[in-house]
């Protein structure tokens, strides 16, 4: 039976549950399954999956040397999950930069929206400040205009007889 020192329940639980659940085993046996590959003994099929030893190296447990904790160098089992964590750490990462990436460009694209509004607001406010200008020139001259008009109209009456001007004191 799995009772193999130093092999713990543990590990027969890992066995179980890689053997069981990950091939389907739980619907596999279900009385109505219409699948293939039915169960129909679970308990027999259990036996099998906590005996079965994948390695040719007795102490050997799912590319874990048990006593050791080292890898495993025959069935490299071990390898082989840590070059799919390997994978899916990698693809995990360049997701996260891909992400990253698209956040930068949003906020560069946000920052360029904000910087061309103001642009145009200070464009605005520098055509109002012109209009304003040009108005209180246009207001200024008009009155330096009349001014002028009534200073004309001042110097165009008749100036007193130079006798009565030039009389002696
Ligand atoms: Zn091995």
């Amino acid at each position: 039976m799995f009772t193999t020192h130093p092999r713990t329940v543990e590990h027969a639980v890992a066995r179980l549950n890689r053997g069981w659940y990950a091939a389907g085993t739980d619907i596999r046996s279900m009385k109505d399954y219409n699948g293939p590959d039915p169960i129909r003994r679970p308990v027999g099929y259990l036996t099998t999956v906590l005996l079965a030893q994948d390695c040719i190296r007795p102490d050997c447990e799912r590319g874990s040397i048990l006593a050791s904790g080292e890898d495993c160098t025959l069935c490299g089992a071990r390898g082989a999950e840590a070059a799919a964590e390997k994978a899916k750490a990698q693809w995990e990462a360049e997701a996260e930069e891909k992400r990253a990436a698209r956040q930068a460009e949003a906020l560069a694209k946000e920052a360029a929206e904000q910087a061309e509004r103001e642009a145009a607001a200070a464009e605005r406010a520098a055509a109002e400040r012109a209009a304003a200008d040009a108005e209180e020139t246009a207001r200024l001259r008009a009155r330096m205009a009349a001014e002028f008009a009534a200073l004309d109209e001042a110097a165009a009456i008749p100036a007193p007889t130079p006798s009565e001007d030039t009389a002696p004191g």
